[in-house]
C-alpha cells in the first residue's frame, strides 16, 4: 500500500446512496483501503422513495457480481421498458422507451427517415418502429436476446423496485465484505484548522469517527458538503418549479405493467410504478399553483386501487451542489443535488458519481485536479439531465398556470440552442457521456408534437417507394417480435417471483 493511500473511508448515511457507495467501494477497493465505515441513524431514517430506475443499474449490479434473479426477488422488482406519458400532450399518450427506432439507412438516422416519410405521407407513426413502445403497450416482456442484429436483441430494460429493500440488500452485501456499520446520529463535524479538511464526525454519546475520505450520503440534510463545507447550491427552480411531492403505495392490481406511467395534472404530474407486491404512486407538484390539500386529493383520486397508507409529503428544490467533491468530501445522492423523478434519474446519478469517484480515486494528498475533473463531469451529467427534464415541461401543450409559465420561461442557453437545432433540421446535439441519447430526445420531441421544419437532405437520396416499403417492413417486424414475447406478469411468475 502506498504511504499516502487513503486508509479509512467514512460514509455518512445509509439510504440508497450510502449503501450503493459502500457496496461498490468494498468490491473495488478490497485491498486498497484498510477500513470502510458507514454511519446512519435509524432514528432519522431514509427518504423512503425512489422506485424507478434506468438500464444502467444493471451494469452497476453486475459490477458487484449480484445475481439478477436473486436481486429481483429480494427487492420485489418488476421490469421496466420505459415511461408512458399521459396528458403531457393532450392529443395523445406517448412512450419513451429503452430502444431506438431501428438502424440507419445509408447513414440517415431512423427519425430522419420518419420525418421524410411524414413529409410525404403524414400518417406514419414513428412509435411503431420502437420495440419497447409496442411491447409495453401489449404488456409483454422478456430480456433481450444476446444478438444486436435481431430486433429482440436491440433494446434494454431497467427495474421498478422497492428502494428500501435494495438498500437493505446492499447493506447485507457490503457487511459481508467487511464494511462496518455504526447506528448513531451525527451532531457535529470537526475540520482540520490548517486546511479545512474534514477530520472527524462527532456522534451522540460522545463517539468520534475520524477518516481520510468522507462520502456524504446524508440526503437532503447534506451534513458534510453543505452544513460543514458550505459548498453552495445552484438553484434551478426557475426552470423546474415543482417543489413538493406526495407519495403513497396502493394495492397491486392485475398484471404489472412493464413500464412506469407519468400522468400530467393541473400543477404537476403523477407517477405510477408497479412492483410485485404493491404499486408506488406519487404526485410531484408546484406549491405556487396548487395547495397541499388539493395535491394530496388529486393523487388519491387518481389511484387505480386502494391506498395502503396516508400520503407522505416531501419537499425539495431542484438544483445541485456547486462542488460535489470538496477537499476530502464527496457528496452522492440527495446530498449532491435533486432533479425530480420524471425520468427516474437519481439512482443513476448515484451510480455515475460512484463510478467517477472510483476512476479518479485520490490518495491522501487529494490532488485538487481530481476534484476539479469530478465536478466538471458531474456538472455536465446533472445539467444534461436537467435540460432533458425541462424539455418535457417547455414542450408540453397542456393548459394551466404551471404549464403556461414553463412554455414561456427563458431556457438555459445550451437547451435553447439544442431545441433550435432540432426545430431547424431534426438534429440532436449531444456530448459523448450524456445519459440520454438521440432516441430519447426524439421520443420526447415527437411525443410532445415538436417536429422540425426540415430534415436531413441525405434522406432524399432514398427512393420514396423504397423508403415506404422499408418503414412498413420495420413496423411489421417490430409488431411480430413484440407479439412473440411473453406477458410481463407470466415472465415474473415463471422466473423471478418474490417470496410472499
Ligand atoms: C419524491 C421523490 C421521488 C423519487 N423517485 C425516484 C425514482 O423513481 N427513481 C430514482 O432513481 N430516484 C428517485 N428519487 C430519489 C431517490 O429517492 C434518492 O436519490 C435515493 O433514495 C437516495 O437517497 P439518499 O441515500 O441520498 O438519501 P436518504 O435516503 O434520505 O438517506 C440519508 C441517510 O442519511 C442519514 N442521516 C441523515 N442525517 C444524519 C445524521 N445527523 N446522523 C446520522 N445519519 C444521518 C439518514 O439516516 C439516512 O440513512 C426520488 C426522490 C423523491 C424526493
Amino acid at each position: 500500500m502506498a504511504i499516502s493511500a487513503v486508509r479509512r473511508i467514512v460514509i455518512v448515511g445509509g439510504g440508497s446512496a450510502g449503501w450503493m457507495a459502500a457496496a461498490a467501494l468494498s468490491v473495488v477497493l478490497q485491498r486498497r483501503v484498510e477500513e470502510i465505515i458507514l454511519i446512519e441513524s435509524s432514528a432519522i431514517g431514509t427518504v423512503g422513495v425512489g422506485e424507478a430506475t434506468l438500464p444502467t443499474l444493471r451494469a452497476f449490479n453486475a459490477s458487484l457480481g449480484l445475481d439478477e434473479i436473486d436481486f429481483i426477488r429480494k427487492t420485489q422488482a418488476t421490469f421496466k421498458l420505459g415511461i408512458e406519458f399521459r396528458g403531457w400532450n393532450p392529443q395523445r399518450t406517448f412512450f419513451h422507451g429503452f430502444s431506438d427506432f431501428g438502424p440507419d439507412v445509408r447513414g440517415v438516422s431512423p427519425h430522419q427517415l420518419c420525418l421524410r416519410a411524414r413529409a410525404v405521407h403524414d400518417d406514419r407513426s414513428y412509435a411503431d418502429h420502437s420495440i419497447t413502445s409496442v411491447a409495453a403497450a401489449l404488456g409483454r416482456f422478456a430480456p433481450p436476446v444476446p444478438n444486436r442484429e435481431s430486433i429482440l436483441g436491440s433494446y434494454s430494460y431497467a427495474f421498478q423496485f422497492d428502494a428500501t429493500a435494495y438498500a437493505a440488500y446492499l447493506r447485507a452485501f457490503a457487511e459481508r465484505r467487511g464494511v462496518k456499520r455504526i447506528d448513531g446520529r451525527i451532531l457535529d463535524v470537526r475540520l482540520r484548522p490548517e486546511d479545512g479538511f474534514i477530520e472527524a464526525v462527532l456522534l451522540e454519546g460522545e463517539r468520534t469517527v475520524s477518516g481520510d475520505l468522507f462520502v456524504d450520503c446524508s440526503g437532503f440534510a447534506a451534513l458534510l458538503i453543505e452544513r460543514s463545507l458550505r459548498t453552495g447550491f445552484e438553484d434551478w427552480s426557475k426552470w423546474l418549479p415543482c417543489d413538493r411531492a406526495f407519495a403513497v403505495p396502493s394495492a397491486r392490481t392485475g398484471e404489472p405493467t412493464p413500464y412506469t406511467r407519468s400522468t400530467a395534472h393541473e400543477a404537476g404530474w403523477q407517477w405510477r410504478i408497479p412492483l410485485q407486491h404493491r404499486t408506488g404512486n406519487g404526485h410531484v407538484f408546484c406549491s405556487s399553483y396548487v395547495s397541499e390539500d388539493a395535491a394530496a386529493g388529486t393523487l388519491l383520486a387518481h389511484l387505480d386501487s386502494e391506498a395502503l397508507a396516508h400520503p407522505k409529503l416531501l419537499k425539495f428544490t431542484a438544483g445541485r451542489r456547486r462542488e460535489s467533491w470538496k477537499r476530502n468530501c464527496v457528496a452522492l445522492g440527495l446530498a449532491a443535488g435533486f432533479l425530480e423523478p420524471l425520468e427516474s434519474t437519481s439512482i443513476h446519478l448515484i451510480e455515475s458519481g460512484i463510478g467517477r469517484l472510483i476512476e479518479l480515486f485520490p490518495d491522501r494528498g487529494f490532488e485538487p485536479k481530481l476534484a476539479e475533473e469530478y465536478n466538471r463531469l458531474m456538472a455536465r451529467n446533472y445539467e444534461s439531465i436537467r435540460d432533458f427534464i425541462i424539455l418535457h415541461y417547455w414542450a408540453s401543450r397542456r393548459d394551466g398556470e404551471l404549464w403556461r409559465y414553463c412554455r414561456n420561461m427563458p431556457l438555459p442557453e445550451g437547451l435553447r440552442q439544442q431545441i433550435e437545432l432540432f426545430k431547424a433540421r431534426g438534429v440532436v446535439a449531444l456530448y459523448d457521456r450524456d445519459t440520454f441519447a438521440e432516441p430519447s430526445w426524439v421520443s420526447i420531441y415527437f411525443g410532445l408534437g415538436v417536429f422540425p421544419a426540415g430534415y436531413d437532405p441525405m434522406a432524399n437520396l432514398i427512393e420514396e417507394g423504397a423508403l415506404t416499403r422499408e418503414l412498413e417492413r420495420r413496423a411489421r417486424l417490430v409488431k411480430g417480435a413484440a407479439h412473440s414475447l411473453p406477458m410481463h406478469g407470466s415472465f415474473i411468475e415463471k422466473y423471478c417471483r418474490a417470496a410472499a
